[in-house]
């Protein structure tokens, strides 16, 4: 009998939506593309404070700007959450060149990845064996590899429609390029940038030496795709050149920052808690516009819209901006573990950190049920041209709030030009569009108008702790 009621009570559930909620729906875009805060505010966090890497002054800028920003919304609480980031510093700009074994030179574009330890102050330069993948690394064996360069040149694969995809079967190159490098003899790395595009920009990102002892760590950096190019067929006439770099990175202590908490509080179900959030740090070469300067004004933006929209929300919804996502994941660690710690019920999380480009719909991380009642919202969307609602990943902040019976989701924009910018110095706020940031923003608060209104499917709720 209990079974039965529960299986009515979700199916009731799942059907309904109403007319309400369409005009809600309309009232939230209208508000986001007329009178919209999103745009304004990018332009603060972009060009006045800038490129904000974990530890940095400019991440500690931006800490002070959100929350003076959400205080001035008139929420309900503000606070910061404390948490230790780490603090790599790039140091002066990187300089690298190809010397051919008649020792002519061409200068070429290369960064640090973050991270990555520095070269002697004098640089360094030996020999380059070019390889596509860990496999090649492992036969090719020390006989091969030791002392040279390693230079990782696998490109983006072109015909996956998600570019996150083609990036998803590259990064390992950048990640751990340099620790599987090593175990050969390696002297350093150069990794081709992830991006699909060819150009002369270098894109930075994370990278890890897993436990090595300092000094084994090897120096590693991206090399742009038009000099990876040239790199590659230099070595197809002259095997013997050599390449060059130097670069003065470092990576200091821990530094104490802060996760941007801002929350409306919950009417009826205060207990029940719905975050929507992005990050707040960056890296460096650009001022970190589309990654994630756009996710942040977005989740700020929805809880602007809903208050403008007349909603008193029935769930408590906080906005966090996550600190140190790009180079450690501290802030959406610290978040989660805080929010078990307190008992705290997240039954839904959003995230944006694919960039502010035109919202396709979104992605989810959550069990059948709950994801077939995000289907029967499917039609609501239609107006405004989203209809990407699939099951997949969430956002890295986020992903730490997974349980049994929660929705995490993460917005799905177009992802094409997307790592045209990503990590690199043209993710700046000319690339960015006022009206598809603003759609984004509506998009996201009307997924969370409704996750607010109807709750998650209460047949997920029977495996679910009890709030
Ligand atoms: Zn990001």
């Amino acid at each position: 009998m209990k079974k039965i009621l529960l299986l009515l009570l979700a199916l009731s559930s799942i059907t309904s939506y109403s007319q309400t909620d369409q005009e809600i729906l309309k009232k939230i875009y209208s508000q986001s593309l007329t009178n919209g805060k999103s745009y304004e505010w990018l332009d603060y966090l972009s060009n006045q404070i800038g490129g904000r890497l974990s530890g940095s002054l400019q991440a500690e800028l931006a800490v002070q700007w959100g929350k003076q920003e959400l205080e001035k919304l008139g929420l309900d609480k503000v606070w910061l959450q404390e948490v230790m980031v780490p603090k790599w510093v790039r140091g002066a700009k990187e300089y690298a060149f190809i010397e051919s074994s008649k020792k002519q030179t061409t200068n070429v574009n290369i960064c640090a990845l973050g991270g990555s330890v520095a070269t002697n102050p004098l640089g360094l330069k030996a020999k380059v064996i070019e390889i596509q993948n860990f496999e090649e690394l492992e036969k090719l064996g020390e006989a091969q590899i030791n002392g040279k360069i390693v230079f990782y040149n696998r490109p983006m694969q072109e015909d996956l429609i998600s570019t996150f995809n083609a990036y998803g079967g590259c990064v390992n190159q950048r990640y751990k390029g340099a620790v599987e490098a090593q175990k050969y003899g390696a002297v350093g790395v150069i990794v081709r940038s992830m991006t699909l595009r060819l150009d002369d920009l270098p894109h930075t990102g994370s990278m890890t030496y897993d436990n090595l002892p300092l000094q084994k760590r090897i120096p590693a950096a991206a090399i742009s795709t038009n000099d990876a190019e040239l790199l590659s067929a230099s070595l197809k006439l002259d095997k013997d050149l050599e390449f060059y770099f130097k670069q003065s990175c470092s990576q200091f202590k821990d530094v104490l920052s802060y996760n941007v908490i801002g929350e409306i509080t919950g009417s009826e179900f205060p207990k029940e808690y719905m975050v929507v959030g992005g990050h707040l740090d960056s890296w460096d070469l650009g001022d970190g516009s589309h990654d994630d300067g756009a996710g942040v004004v977005q989740s700020m933006e929805v809880l602007r819209l809903l208050k403008v929209s007349g909603i008193r929300p029935k769930r408590s919804i906080r906005v966090v901006l996550f600190m140190n996502e790009e180079n450690g994941l501290r802030g959406g660690n610290k978040y989660a573990e805080e929010a078990k710690r307190k008992g705290e019920n997240h039954v839904f999380a959003l995230e944006s950190d694919a960039g502010g480009f035109t919202p396709r719909g979104f992605s989810f991380d959550c069990s059948d049920a709950n994801f077939n009642q995000v289907l029967s919202w499917k039609p609501l969307f239609q107006p405004y041209l989203i209809h990407y609602f699939e099951k997949g990943g969430s956002g890295a902040d986020v992903g730490p709030l997974k349980t049994a019976s929660n929705v995490l989701a993460g917005l799905r924009p177009d992802s094409q030009r997307y790592f045209d910018h990503h990590h690199a110095a043209s993710d700046t706020f000319a690339a960015v569009n006022k009206r598809e940031l603003e759609l984004g923003a509506a998009t996201m608060a009307s997924l969370v108008y409704l996750f607010d209104t109807y709750g998650t499917n209460p047949l997920s709720k029977q495996s679910a702790v009890k709030n």
